[in-house]
């Protein structure tokens, strides 16, 4: 799949260019990044994801997290599987994302995969995706690998999204027409 066809005007909140959906969602705006909810996420026991990379079929199934530690070998396998694909370029993900992931599947009592569609993006990567595409964002948080544009098989992007923002543990985009949900685990925000 060519850049074009991941083209994602992702964490383009930041400039303020697209509205937030918190008529959509019935949250409020501009909240301040919070703890994640005690619910979402357990001090004990595990963490597990099951994740597919729309381009190249790979998957991850398995507990990246456990008794308070992260999984050195897991987050390798989850960092290789959200690599740029442009450039084939891979880099450790802030693996907060993988908590929201975790919390948004584990709140919608979700077994299914998360189809990613697009995780990290070089700065290169990320230009060229500006060069087409106007929305995109420069400082996007997929540069940083803090951010994936997924969805849940068994969930519309809207019930992913909602229940992302109710969480408030990152950024959350609804795009609802491409049917793909932006997670981001930087600053609370929300837009569509
Ligand atoms: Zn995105």
């Amino acid at each position: 799949m060519t850049l074009e066809a991941e083209a994602c005007p992702c964490c383009a909140a930041a400039t303020g260019r697209r509205g937030f959906f918190r008529a959509a969602l019935g949250v409020a705006a501009g909240l301040a990044c919070t703890a994640p909810s005690a619910n979402a996420l357990a001090a004990g026991g595990s963490r597990r994801l099951n994740v597919y990379r729309v381009q190249t079929a790979e998957t991850f199934s398995g507990i990246y997290w456990r008794d308070g530690r992260y999984d050195r070998p897991a987050l390798n396998r989850l960092n290789w599987l959200m690599r740029d694909l442009n450039l084939v370029e891979a880099t450790p993900m802030d693996p907060r994302l993988f908590d929201v992931m975790y919390s948004v599947a584990s709140q919608l009592d979700s077994r299914e995969f998360f189809e990613v569609i697009s995780g990290y993006r070089t700065e290169e990567s990320n230009d060229e995706l500006r060069r087409s595409n106007s929305k995109a964002a420069r400082s996007s948080l997929h540069i940083s690998g803090m951010a994936a544009d997924v969805r849940l098989t068994d969930r519309d992007s809207l019930g992913l999204a909602r229940m992302a923002a109710d969480l408030q543990q990152g950024g959350v985009g609804l795009y609802r027409r491409d049917g793909y949900v932006h997670l981001d685990c930087g600053h609370s925000r929300r837009w569509s």
